[in-house]
């Protein structure tokens, strides 16, 4: 038998992927109570299903982190049985085929993500899990979807699709209280590797792969948390949907520069990743996807506002219609009052009211939970680092409460990660090196030099904890690893030798960040009640929160010097209250950031 037609012998197939939408369902930011402009799942919904009506054949995917990040999603993060979780919801409606887990999956336990996925129409995929013991499994590795395509000539052709899923190992330290003793992790490329056998041994016509995880480098060594780029260079693989790292790739359309197509299409909805593939029946009767023929695209729905009540962006909308109102309507409980702005505008300068209101909280909390044990005559610090600080989230991700009420949205847009309570114990010279890991978040400067840059682009904000209850200098001009400068504990020098206990959170005291001293072992305190829940109760006790009296930290003065960085415009409402700091607008940057003058 031969096939004439060219035609009968080719099919073509497009992928759409969403990832880490972080129950952004609606482009609506819970904790300012305004639109999020060009995020969300309904806005994406209008372009999918305009991509989806290009072709005859589409797949919907999504990526994992979908379950976990905003207010909405601690509301509803434990369904009860029967109650569909709204993200699952809105899923559902949107037609998703399937869906690999993130990191972000296990931050509300094991039950809870069991729970919401019970709700789900679609399979879920995670080939890098091994559940212990009598666990039940939360996911399946992989799943093989059969799909009848159409021909360009309209003849009907059943495919099997093969997916699988991955996560970062790290999950397990992130997570532990979660996740110990009640599953193993396996690196990202041996398990795809394992999973690409299995289907091709199932018969999969076409295997994808669902990476939730970072492009990474070729050389990262087997374990890393970014493995996208070696998980693509696997032999049996047809496309890869990357993610986690909230990066936007490919930049440019068809770079054709991957021998297997992948996207990483952004975050919170603010990208629908678009692979086409192009399959051909070989003499065998076998389907191949011609790999290099594929077109890649990232599609931005920004310019898609006008589909905003396409019908797929009215499915999203009435799938999460009561969520949405019930949220608003949880986050204006009130908690107490601010006397100043609580920002993470200004966080990587000294004296930020944000970061020493949630110390305090957390100093408060561990106080309390010690008191009467050996542990209450160690001195007690506290270790607090900005989540919310621009970056991928643009100007509208910085934590932003104005002086006046503060209610549950404004402690959520404070704290925004589900992390418990937790201390370690540490001694004078591992706290040092705390706190010098701590200073990599600021680039060297050279001193006498003008308009230096400060932030150092390669550490996440979230790395930068300021230690609370001692004194220290951060030296710019010295290299990384000797920049902390005479650190002190109630004026007097820190021996290496003194222990402290510091109150921090459960990802930093699993390990989480690798910070010296920060590591199960030295873990003396944890308890389940959230940094948030620990921060809401201080707010109301507290009643009035007044500006900082004491900054732990100060930059060493460098006379003729100035460096620059970039922060939200929102920032200029807040400039009079720190004129103790002296900064320079040097007028607006790109996307609603504004650009700042600081002398040291
Ligand atoms: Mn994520
Ligand atoms: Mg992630």
């Amino acid at each position: 038998m031969t096939i004439s037609n060219r035609t009968e012998n080719e099919l073509q197939l497009r992928i759409l992927a969403t990832s880490d939408l972080h129950a952004t369902i609606r482009g609506f930011d819970y904790c300012a109570e305004q639109p999020l402009p060009g995020r969300g799942l309904e806005g994406a919904a209008a372009l999918i299903g305009k991509l989806r009506r290009e072709v005859q054949n589409s797949l919907l995917v999504d990526n994992g982190d979908f379950l976990q990040g905003n207010p909405l999603a601690d509301l509803f993060a434990d369904p009860t049985p029967g109650q569909v979780h709204p993200v699952i919801a809105a899923m559902n409606g949107l037609g998703y085929d399937a869906a690999s887990l993130g990191n972000h999956e296990f931050n509300y336990g094991l039950p809870a993500l069991r729970h919401a996925l019970a709700g789900a129409g679609f399979p879920t995929v995670c080939a890098n899990i091994a559940m212990l013991g009598t666990e039940p499994p939360v996911a399946s590795p992989h799943v093989i979807l059969v799909r009848t395509l159409l021909s360009p000539s309209g003849r009907m052709q059943r495919l099997r699709i093969g997916l699988f899923g991955l996560l970062p190992p790290q999950v397990l330290t992130w997570d532990r209280r979660n996740l110990e003793g009640r599953i193993a992790m396996i690196d990202m490329v041996e398990a795809a590797r394992a999973s690409i056998a299995a289907l091709r041994a199932q018969g999969a016509d076409l295997v994808i792969a669902l990476c939730h995880s970072g492009i990474g480098a070729a050389e990262a060594p087997p374990g890393s948390e970014n493995m996208a780029g070696q998980v693509a260079a696997l032999e049996g693989l047809d496309a890869i949907v990357a993610g986690h790292s909230h990066d936007v790739f490919p930049r440019s359309p068809d770079p054709h520069d991957h021998a297997v197509p992948m996207v990483l299409p952004g975050c919170f909805g603010s990208h629908v990743g678009v692979i086409d593939l192009r399959l051909h029946q070989a003499e065998d009767g076998r389907w191949r996807s011609l790999g290099r023929a594929s077109a890649l695209r990232v599609s931005d729905h920004v310019g898609f506002r006008r589909l905003r009540n396409s019908p797929d962006a009215q499915v999203v909308r009435r799938a999460s219609a009561a969520a949405h109102r019930a949220t608003r309507l949880a986050v204006r409980h009130p908690v107490g009052r601010t006397e100043v702005p609580l920002t993470t505008h200004l966080a990587a300068l000294p004296g930020n009211a944000a970061l020493a209101i949630i110390a305090e909280s957390q100093a408060a909390h561990v106080a309390a939970a010690l008191q009467g044990t050996a542990l209450a005559q160690v001195p007690l610090l506290s270790a607090a680092a900005p989540f919310k600080f621009g970056g991928r989230g643009g100007a509208s991700h910085y934590t932003n409460v104005a002086p006046g009420p503060v209610a549950i949205r404004h402690v959520a847009d404070l704290y925004i990660h589900p992390n418990r309570i937790a201390a370690v114990l540490v001694t004078g010279a591992e706290l040092k090196a705390w706190l010098e890991k701590s200073a990599e978040f600021f680039l060297q400067v050279k001193p006498g030099l003008d308009g230096q840059p400060l932030l150092n682009p390669d550490i996440h904000a979230s790395d930068f904890d300021v230690v609370h209850g001692i004194d220290y200098q951060i030296d710019l001009s010295a290299p990384h690893g000797r920049r902390i400068v005479g650190p002190s504990h109630g004026g007097r020098p820190i021996d290496p030798e003194q222990p402290f206990v510091v109150a921090t959170n459960s990802y930093r005291a699993e390990g989480g960040g690798d910070f010296p001293g920060a590591q199960p072992a030295n873990k003396v305190f944890e308890d389940r009640i959230l940094v948030q829940d620990v921060l809401r109760g201080h707010i109301e006790r507290l009643g009035v929160i007044r500006a900082p009296r004491h900054f732990p930290f100060a930059f060493t003065a460098m006379p003729g010097t100035s460096v620059l960085f970039e922060t939200a415009r929102s920032v200029r409402a807040e400039l009079p209250w720190r004129s103790d700091l002296a900064l320079e607008d040097l007028g607006d940057g790109a996307e609603g950031l504004v650009q700042l003058r600081f002398r040291l």
